[in-house]
């Protein structure tokens, strides 16, 4: 176990000092990821072509990449304000696809963009790709389209640690709801009228909606359990997650409507990662650190 940290340590540098505060804890067993949890480093593919790609053709030619991707969700894809780096699962998702297409880490431009602003900001060209929670559905795809899927969310309730009034979706009546402009589950709010249209409540980010809890001007913030898990992670003495997943939300990799080259070249590179560990590798130095299992997705090409 320790040469293991060791080399990870040698090949990620910084990212590996985080894993690398439990050498000399003894392992015990195989419930501790504490020790394996540094992040793979992806090895960068040589000569890749993708031919009838207009996106990948625009990469060559500016010699990188812009992935659109979250900034406020611990766990998935999450920017320190003082260094400026991202890290979580989306992230390296990011990161592999980008060396699965020939780019390293050094030639990825990461662009913030908050779920409401998604579609447009890949119809316009304004990222290459998108990684970042982003629930692949048939309303989206008359928009854009997507690789994937490379992750399996499901809905959650995010509530005070003290309030013991919310199990579960069917307990919201009355109780103000926060979410976020233009996701799955605000939309899911509001047909499935699980609060009174005056008590749902919307903001950019969820980080936004996570504040509004603590300060108790909401009951509720209801997204991807993923994600929620992340907040109650970082705040576990006053925040807890409750109730069963209420919807699936597979996670796909977001790019141009009309780029079917690309998303096969994705497809292909995101199956790669299923086959031979990497996926495994990831989940298991960033959502898996908690504790938490996730079972891998199956691609669905179309
Ligand atoms: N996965 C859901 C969605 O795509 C919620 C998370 C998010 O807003 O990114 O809308």
């Amino acid at each position: 176990m320790k040469i293991r940290t060791l080399a990870a340590g040698l090949l990620v540098g910084a990212l590996a000092l985080t894993a690398c505060g439990k050498e000399g804890t003894p392992s015990t067993g195989t419930g501790d990821t504490g020790n394996a949890a540094a992040a793979p480093s992806y090895t960068v593919a040589a000569n890749v072509s993708v031919p009838g790609s207009p996106t990948f053709a625009k990469m060559q030619s500016k010699g990188g990449v812009t992935i659109g991707v979250k900034d406020d969700q611990p766990g998935l894809g999450l920017k320190d304000p003082t260094t400026g780096k991202y890290t979580g699962f989306d992230i390296e998702i990011a990161k592999m696809v980008a060396a699965g297409l020939g780019f390293d880490e050094s030639k990825i431009t990461y662009k913030t963009v908050d779920s409401g602003a998604r579609e447009a900001a890949i119809s316009n060209g304004d990222v290459d790709y998108y990684v970042g929670t982003y629930t692949i559905t048939d309303k989206r795809k008359q928009q854009v389209s997507f690789a994937g899927p490379y992750f399996q969310a499901g809905q959650g309730l995010l509530v005070r640690k003290d309030d013991n009034s919310i199990t579960g979706k069917d307990t919201l009546k009355g109780k103000k709801v926060c979410s976020v402009t233009g996701s799955t589950p605000i939309q899911r709010v509001r047909d499935q009228q699980l609060t009174e249209p005056g008590n749902i409540v919307e903001f950019q980010k969820y980080s936004q909606c996570v504040e509004k809890l603590g300060t108790k001007e909401v009951d509720a913030v209801t997204t991807d359990d993923a994600i929620l898990k992340g907040f109650a992670a970082q705040d576990p003495d006053t925040l807890k997650v409750v109730g069963e997943p209420f919807s699936e939300e597979p996670y796909g990799v977001g790019l141009n409507r009309d780029d079917s080259a690309l998303r096969n070249k994705i497809d292909d590179v995101l199956q790669a990662s299923l086959d031979d560990g990497t996926w495994q590798k990831i989940y298991d130095s960033t959502l898996g650190k908690s504790g938490s299992t996730a079972s891998k997705p199956t691609i669905q090409r179309y």
